[in-house]
């Protein structure tokens, strides 16, 4: 008998969404006073942007992942692209677009880690749906959006139909959201029905549904289509919702040096899991690991080491 070859897409997940050049100095105490110079130890450029961080950490965790988003025709822009195909992520979707500027953030880093940022919404805001190539978008087994509500042209009626339409394909969907200083949560809404993982902080979570509880937050989300929900707690884990289970789930100890990204990790270790067909307990406390591990080295990905280790510091070996 011949043995049937079932299709299966080359790539893992394709994450659509924000990529930001962060210019980061630190210490800085105070501001220094208008006109003048201030010293810093340190003045260094790194990746960021949550469609950046979390494709990184999933090609850091052998996933095959790659990213759709949009950079200006400048430095930063380079330095985005180089710094992706490095990490062994595909760029092929990234739109390098002449009219706007790389988005972009000066940080100001205290000496007890607290971070102050001056941005730029640059290329992100511009990404527009027409401008996506299908192929590329619905090529890999799960669609990621990474960084719902920063988006302006894609975030309500786009998004939601790009999410529909890759559920249409047979892709599993996920959704990350960004803190939304405008405060119009409304905007995620339509995106709700079509995504199957959501892992918003609690905060995001309770500004969205305008409820408190980590359960009520939760079960507000399912209500309104979502299939499984992850709330981020930081040092507290998660609270994880879905098909056969419901719950809290505890973070690792770990020594945090700095959480930039903590979130961004924790949903590649939600989607490697899912998409490894793991129960979703299971899958939470594989996020929770990975989460935890970005916050042990400065950056999102550093301290997130092979798969075998991070496993087996999950407890998975
Ligand atoms: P965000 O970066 O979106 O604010 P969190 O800070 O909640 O996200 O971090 C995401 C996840 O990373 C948490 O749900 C948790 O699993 C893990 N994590 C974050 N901070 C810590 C910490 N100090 N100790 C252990 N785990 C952590």
């Amino acid at each position: 008998m011949v043995a049937r070859i079932r299709y299966r897409p080359a790539m893992d997940v394709t994450c659509l969404g924000i990529l930001v050049a962060d210019a980061i100095a630190r210490p800085v105490e105070t501001l220094p006073a208008q006109g003048s110079l201030a010293l810093v130890e340190e003045i260094s450029l790194r990746g960021g942007g949550c469609a950046l961080n979390t494709a990184s950490v999933l090609a850091g965790l052998g996933l095959g992942a790659a990213v759709v988003g949009k950079v200006g025709a400048d430095p930063f822009g380079d330095f985005l692209l180089e710094l992706l195909g490095s990490r062994g992520v595909d760029r092929r979707g990234v739109i390098v677009d002449g009219a706007v500027p790389t988005s972009a953030s000066v940080v100001l880093v205290d000496s007890a880690g607290e971070r102050t940022f001056l941005h730029v919404p640059g290329a992100n805001g511009r990404l527009q749906r027409e401008e996506l190539d299908p192929e590329l978008l619905f090529g890999a087994r799960a669609l990621h959006l990474a960084g719902a509500l920063v988006m302006p042209e894609l975030d309500g009626e786009p998004a939601a139909h790009l999410l529909a339409e890759a559920r249409g394909r047979g892709l599993l969907t996920s959704l990350d959201t960004v803190w939304d200083p405008t405060g119009h949560w409304e905007r995620v809404l339509p995106a709700l029905p079509h995504v199957d993982l959501f892992a918003p902080s609690l905060a995001e979570g309770r500004a969205i549904s305008e409820e408190r509880e980590p359960a009520a937050v939760a079960a507000w989300l399912r209500g309104r289509g979502v299939h499984t929900v992850a709330l981020k707690l930081g040092a507290d884990g998660c609270y994880a919702a879905g098909e056969g289970f419901e719950g809290l789930v505890d973070a690792f100890p770990v020594r945090a040096v700095d959480g930039t990204g903590a979130g961004d990790a924790f949903v590649a270790g939600l989607l490697y899991a899912t998409l490894a067909g793991w129960p979703l307990e299971r899958a939470a406390r594989l996020a929770n690991a990975v989460g935890a591990l970005a916050t042990t080295a400065v950056g999102a990905v550093e301290g997130v080491p092979p798969v075998a280790e991070t496993l087996a510091f999950a407890g998975f070996a």
